[in-house]
């Protein structure tokens, strides 16, 4: 069987009384599909920001099947033709994707040292390109760096556009750091994007969600499809939501497993960067297609993003990890930069 480590999904399945809590749910909702579903998706509404905290209610929340429509919506209501939208490569693919698709220009402001973004980078790409919305991601996908909140703040700050912050691996963060969750409050233009796809192991169910001002939500409501989430799509999120310690019981496991990539690679001569999320960046590749290859020749799939001397792994089960960590090994120094 392959060993998928390429998309960042959780390789861990969801455990069976959950599964079997969330089929109950959607057999039941199967019963009024007659019915157009709640357009509000109230209770999911609900669901979600009791699973966020930090002050978030139900109004403050939109949610969408995944994030990429979540962000796919933000600019469709905040960008579109004439209005273009900042991103710091190497960032998202999705974001420039979807940026395209809707007609926003997409303006490539540039990264530190160590693919990190300072407050003061930020404020110069900002100044110099006036932007209508900022995208940041945090941990950035694919280099698994966090952003500070004092960089996020201060582009707020700097603009008098939107700023998103997509959260996609914030699970993954180390526990009880704030993210941008902490910066919403008096900042009516500030959205976090998360999903249930990475930590909740729920990629293929396709829910994404934001918290921000109201009037955001509002804004959403506009350029959305009537009822554009499905009764079943709810009625599964609303029951994994009700089992979320259970859902992110995975979580530390897959920590654990990336730092054990973080760890082992520099071993085998493969320098890491440091990830705040579900995967690592590695360099010291000679040759980071024919990796690519060789691992693909032993049924592993990982991730070539075009960047020099560089490959992305996904962090696995403990087993999958180690057959992943033993094809490294067992490739040589042919693989290695120098070598
Ligand atoms: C995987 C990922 C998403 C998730 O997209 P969904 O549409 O919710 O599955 C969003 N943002 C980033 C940065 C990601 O890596």
């Amino acid at each position: 069987m392959r060993i998928r480590l390429n998309v960042n999904e959780n390789t861990h399945p969801i455990p069976e009384d959950v599964a079997t809590d969330i089929v109950r749910a959607v057999a039941e909702a199967v019963l009024t599909v007659n019915r157009y579903p709640d357009r509000e998706f109230t209770i999911l509404r609900e669901s979600l920001a009791g699973y966020l905290g930090a002050g978030v209610t139900r109004e403050n929340i939109w949610a969408a099947n995944g994030s990429n429509e979540v962000l796919q919506q933000i600019l469709q209501a905040f960008g579109g033709p004439g209005r273009s939208v900042l991103g710091f490569p190497p960032t998202y693919s999705m974001h420039s994707i979807i940026a395209a698709g809707t007609n926003t220009s997409w303006i490539e402001g540039e990264r530190d040292e160590n693919f990190e973004i300072s407050p003061q980078t930020a404020v110069r790409w900002i100044e110099k390109a006036k932007p209508d919305l900022v995208f940041f991601c945090s941990p950035n996908n694919p280099t698994g760096t966090p952003l500070s909140l004092e960089t996020i703040s201060a582009a707020y700050d700097a603009t008098d556009g939107i700023v998103v912050v997509d959260e996609a691996y914030a699970e993954f963060a180390p526990s009880g750091v704030p993210t941008a969750l902490s910066l919403l409050e008096g900042r009516e233009r500030l959205i976090v994007s998360r999903t249930m796809s990475k930590a909740f192991a729920f990629a293929g169910a396709r829910l994404g969600y934001l918290a921000a001002d109201p009037a955001v939500a509002d804004a959403l409501r506009l350029v959305r499809l009537p009822y554009h989430l499905s009764a079943l799509t709810q009625a599964a999120a609303i029951a994994a939501l009700a089992h979320s310690a259970e859902m992110l019981a995975m979580v530390d496991d897959i920590k654990a497993q990336r730092d054990r990539i973080l760890e082992e690679l520099p071993k085998l001569g493969f320098p890491v960067w440091p990830s705040w999320s579900n995967f690592v960046l590695f360099g010291g590749v000679a040759d980071p297609h024919a990796v690519f290859e060789a691992l693909l020749e032993q049924d592993i799939i990982i991730r070539d993003l075009g960047i020099a001397n560089h490959l992305r792994v996904t962090a696995g089960t403990t087993a999958e990890t180690t057959v992943f960590l033993d094809a490294m090994a067992g490739l040589g120094s042919v693989a290695r930069i120098g070598a």
